[in-house]
């Protein structure tokens, strides 16, 4: 019964404090997204939630001055999409990942598909995992994300 209560007052929570960079439209736990390094786990987690050390949000928190990404010219706020996804700095890092990503079957992977919150399947996920914490740490950011 408490618990119940809890859980309705957490949905209600997740309904109306989610924000547009948001991954996922459920407040359910996160299928096979465990990575079995703990410094990994901690990065995907952080990934998943959007809450990292990337310039975006680091500004928004009042701790930098500009959101903007150092690592390349074009001007855009360095977040979650554009660090994975976007930021020509790490385009030798990426290749390597869209690669392994190939291996597997997933090719032009959306942002939600690598940091796990897809169909695809477990075994599948869990590669992913290990391919984009290696994205991490090749990018130097392993660190400080
Ligand atoms: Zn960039």
């Amino acid at each position: 019964m408490l618990e119940k209560t809890y859980q309705n007052k957490w949905v209600a929570h997740w309904n109306t404090h989610r924000k547009p960079h948001d991954l996922r439209d459920s407040s359910r736990p996160w299928p096979h997204t465990r990575h079995p390094s703990r410094p990994y786990d901690v990065v995907l987690t952080r990934l998943r939630l959007n809450h990292t050390r990337l310039n975006s949000h680091m500004a928004a928190k009042k701790l930098l001055d500009s959101p903007l990404c150092t690592a390349c010219d074009m001007n855009l706020e360095e977040d979650v999409q554009h660090f994975l996804l976007v930021c020509p700095g790490l385009n030798t890092q990426r290749q390597s990942l869209l690669s392994g990503l190939t291996t597997i079957g997933i090719v032009n992977p959306t942002l939600s598909q690598l940091l796990g919150a897809s169909n695809l399947e477990p075994e599948i996920k869990i590669q992913m995992n290990h391919l984009v914490t290696r994205f991490v740490s090749e990018s130097g950011r392993l660190k400080n994300l």
